[in-house]
């Protein structure tokens, strides 16, 4: 993704996200490629590129973009929260070998099927409505 500051800014500010110099690089770091990274991995990634960001500074950006949609959050196992670069409506494969996260796009019919599925299925075992779902797929491959 060929993503210039001044688009980086304009991200920031669509999501009610004041750009501050900061927030400017670290966004424009995240959101250059599609990644999912952990809060650690975050904050060596900015770190390596800005080391005179704090952690607490670049947490706190972290839990803003997360809040304000302009990172996704995915949670494999619970009480690890992925940071997702990518906000497009997608699913997940983890390679189980590698620890690797793939995006799945499904084409907009094969979604609404999909989704459709797994309402009604939602439904059927437990008597409660589901308004969005997100599948994680795990699979083995090198
Ligand atoms: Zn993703």
């Amino acid at each position: 993704m060929d993503l210039s500051y001044q688009k980086t800014k304009e991200l920031l500010e669509s999501h009610g996200i004041r750009p501050t110099s900061q927030r400017l690089e670290m966004a424009h770091l995240l959101l250059e490629k599609h990644q999912h990274l952990f809060a650690e991995e975050v904050f060596q990634l900015v770190n390596t590129h800005f080391p005179h960001a704090s952690r607490a500074t670049i947490f706190n950006n972290l839990k803003l973009f997360a809040e304000k949609g302009l990172l996704g959050t995915l949670e494999l196992k619970s009480g690890v929260t992925h940071f997702d670069s990518n906000t497009n409506t997608h699913h997940h494969a983890l390679n189980e070998n590698s620890g690797e996260i793939v995006d799945i796009e499904l084409n907009q019919s094969l979604e609404k099927t999909v989704l459709a599925e797994l309402k009604r299925s939602y439904f059927e075992k437990t008597g409660k409505e589901l308004d969005q779902a997100k599948l994680v797929i795990t699979l083995r491959g090198k």
